[in-house]
């Protein structure tokens, strides 16, 4: 039975003072739009959130600056919406919208966000509902995304003396001059993602058995400083 309150499945409606570490949920039928947090979990998610609000406020943050992240162990990001209303408390908006897409989440699958969370974000696990095989989720392979590793970004920064934690990227083969554009943004934890890679790997022929060497550089085009991931080398695995 779903609750009448939050709409969650089995949600025995009290709120507890009980803090968990976990909150764990099965998507219910409004999951497409939005996530209601569960009546028993309200009251620590409310808190949590309005502590941070509270020392972002400090720091001299805006109100519309109050997004969530939820962040999977495939280390996509999603910037969700959270508003608190009279009896209920939803996660919501575009991101929300997206991770469900990338995930292709269904009614009955399951979120567990980490509420030892800290500054607006919060690690999700994603698992498929029993019915659906009781498995992991993973993203959809039309996500388009490269992460470089943290340590390739800061050798990056201490050799250019500078880097803008996201901006706009070139994409380069220089075999056969073929030139996409992209996007890069670097995550707290030092890493760098990169956006228009699919385009680009149809065009240069990568498929997934290659092994690529690419180089990241820094460059001047018509006075403008650009970032390029050039691919140096492309070797197919042999077996
Ligand atoms: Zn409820």
């Amino acid at each position: 039975m779903a609750c009448d309150v939050c709409r969650n499945l089995n949600c025995p409606g009290v709120e507890s003072d009980v803090a968990q570490s976990f909150l764990i949920v099965s998507l219910p039928r409004c999951y497409e739009s939005c996530l209601y947090v569960p009546c028993y979990y309200r009251n620590q998610v409310i808190s949590l959130i309005s502590l941070w609000k509270d020392e972002a406020s400090e720091d001299g943050f805006e109100d519309e600056d109050f997004d969530l992240v939820f962040s999977t162990t495939e280390e996509l990001s999603y910037k969700i919406k959270f508003t608190d209303g009279n009896h209920r408390s939803k996660f919501h908006g575009p991101g929300w919208e997206k991770l469900i897409r990338d995930y292709d989440l269904f009614y009955g699958d399951i979120i567990q966000l980490d509420l030892q969370a800290e500054d607006f974000f919060f690690p999700i696990d994603l698992m498929l509902s029993e019915s659906r095989g009781g498995y992991k989720a993973f993203p959809k392979p039309s996500v388009d995304r490269l992460k470089i590793p943290a340590i390739v970004t800061n050798d990056l920064r201490m050799k250019l003396g500078y880097l803008p934690l996201k901006g706009s990227m070139r994409l380069v083969q220089i075999f056969s001059s073929l030139d996409f554009p992209g996007t890069y943004c670097i995550h707290k934890d030092g890493r760098m993602a990169i956006t228009g890679i699919s385009a680009f790997a149809d065009a240069a022929r990568l498929t997934v058995d290659c092994v690529v060497l690419i180089g990241i550089q820094w460059h001047t085009v018509r006075g403008e400083d650009s970032l390029s991931l050039v691919i140096i080398g492309l070797y197919k695995k042999t077996e």
